[in-house]
């Protein structure tokens, strides 16, 4: 796991967010560990901000922030977490799917 005391590197700006969301990515799936002292209590900041950042950006939509992928049938956005969950099953040699899930269930 990285740290910015161990690894200055990671959070050079021009690539903190994709290395922020390895490591984001690697705490959600042990959200729910025993953890003490330090630890438990990063757990909980962090949570806050996960909060704080849900908050804030509530309603805005996710084009505004960068790019994102659009269903080829519909046009509407493709959840990040299809996104997501399509690079996960190697999903046919692209890294992004070409249609939502929705219009593939349909098809
Ligand atoms: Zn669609």
């Amino acid at each position: 796991m990285s740290n910015t005391k161990e690894n200055p590197m990671s959070n050079m700006s021009y690539c903190k967010f994709r290395n922020t969301l390895a490591d984001l990515k690697d705490c959600a799936e042990s959200l729910h560990d025993t953890l003490d002292g330090d630890e438990a209590r990063a757990r909980v900041a962090l949570v806050v901000l996960c909060r704080r950042i849900t908050e804030e950006l509530e309603g805005v939509a996710l084009a505004t922030l960068g790019s994102v992928s659009r269903c080829e049938d519909c046009g509407d956005e493709i959840p990040a977490e299809e996104v997501a969950a399509y690079r996960q099953e190697g999903g046919q040699g692209s890294e992004r799917p070409r249609v939502c899930d929705d219009c593939a269930d349909a098809a």
